[in-house]
């Protein structure tokens, strides 16, 4: 392939920065499925990483990336409707290294990737660690390609890097290795900012994708779910402490009378968090009505006393996740509702409670994310190490 400079185009507005994004999965320097994987680490890092006044991330880690990216195919590795894992690419990839290593280590289908790391941490960080190279060395450097015939034009519109796609293995493996993209001015904000918007139409895609390698009649339902639906039995575990912690009651309608499910307190469909803090239990009929909306205010003034460091409701989540042994990383759930919440235009309507929405009200917000709990927690900038 012939590199041609890309033309310095300044920076995009949203829109335009949207559909460069959007023009990267239609160009096809890529036979895997790992762009898609690459693209849904980079917004939900970026969200993660959202800083406590509310500003995005100007540095990510190329070695977080690739551990995002792990976790994504973790799931996917998965035996697909009594077949073995589906096929995601021709060659020897990422999915197929997962998939042997739940074959040797005769891992269940339900067991999360969190817990896997704790039976076998040895056998799964050698292949997390196979994976951080390979994403560091493929995907991240030839990401920001759009090819027309036999050139490619590279244009760094969401990051720059140090390092190019002739890397050594052994070289990223050093502990010297600078793993730094440093964002584009304005990347972040534009992640954040569309991340609604792009995340279904990269789901979309990557299913599109694995359908088109897979012949088998597959229920397209039935394929979204399997490789990006929340395992809801999975959280079974965690559903009883949580729900003693709540008195009993739905935490939307705060009634009693059974029915009840763990919900995504940020919608798993905008942010893929399953840590304790971002979960709640409702009524499946409150929490159905609430879908994919955000919820309101009022909602989220509640829910942020758990990140109130040392309150009761903070201790209690401390011992469940110890008792259940589920993972926790508060930091990272609070920069979350700020990035998602935060770049809601004002007038968004938000989830109140069933048959009710809210217009959402931008000083309320900043007096709830900013002045609050969630503004204390720090994700911390990225350090290389
Ligand atoms: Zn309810």
């Amino acid at each position: 392939m012939v590199v041609v400079e890309g033309e310095g185009q300044g920076t995009p507005d949203a829109i335009g920065f949207g559909e460069k994004l959007l023009g990267l999965l239609e160009t096809g320097s890529f036979t895997t499925s790992y762009k898609y994987a690459l693209l849904l680490a980079l917004l939900d890092e970026t969200l993660e990483r959202t800083r406590p006044d509310g500003s995005p991330p100007t540095v990510l880690s190329g070695r977080e990336l690739g551990r995002r990216v792990f976790e994504l195919y973790w799931r996917q590795a998965r035996p697909f409707a009594d077949a073995g894992p589906l096929r995601q690419s021709g060659m020897r990839d990422i999915v197929v290294k997962l998939a042997e290593l739940r074959r040797e280590l005769a891992l269940p289908e339900h067991v999360s990737v969190d817990e896997a790391r704790r039976r076998h941490a040895l056998e799964v960080r050698r292949v997390e660690r196979d994976v951080v190279a390979t994403v560091i060395r493929y995907p991240i450097p030839r990401l920001q390609r759009f090819v027309t015939g036999s050139q490619y034009v590279e244009d760094r519109f969401v990051y720059d890097i140090g390092w190019s796609e002739h890397v050594t293995t052994a070289r990223v493996h050093r502990a010297d290795f600078d793993d730094r993209l440093h964002l584009a001015p304005r990347a972040g904000q534009h992640l954040i900012a569309l991340s609604g918007l792009l995340r279904p139409v990269v789901e979309r895609e990557w299913l599109r994708h694995v359908a088109r390698r897979n012949e088998h009649q597959v229920e397209e339902l039935r394929l979204e779910a399997f490789l990006f639906g929340s395992q809801r039995v999975s959280l079974e575990p965690v559903m009883r402490p949580l729900l003693e912690l709540q008195a009993g009651r739905c935490f939307y309608c705060d009634r009693e009378r059974d029915g009840f499910e763990v919900d995504h307190f940020l919608p798993w469909s905008r942010l893929p968090d399953d840590r304790l803090d971002n979960l709640v239990v409702a009524h499946a009929r409150c929490n159905n009505a609430k879908r994919v909306a955000l919820a309101g205010l009022e909602h989220l003034a509640r829910w942020s006393q758990r990140f109130e460091p040392g309150s009761r409701i903070d201790r209690r989540l401390t011992e469940v996740a110890e008792a259940t042994r589920w993972p926790r990383h508060r930091a990272r759930t609070a920069a979350g509702a700020r990035g998602l919440y935060l770049h809601q235009p004002a007038g968004t309507l938000l989830w109140a409670e069933r048959q009710r929405v809210e217009p959402l009200d931008a000083d309320r917000l900043r007096e709830v994310l900013l002045a609050g709990p969630l503004a204390a927690e720090d994700p911390g900038t990225y350090e290389p190490r």
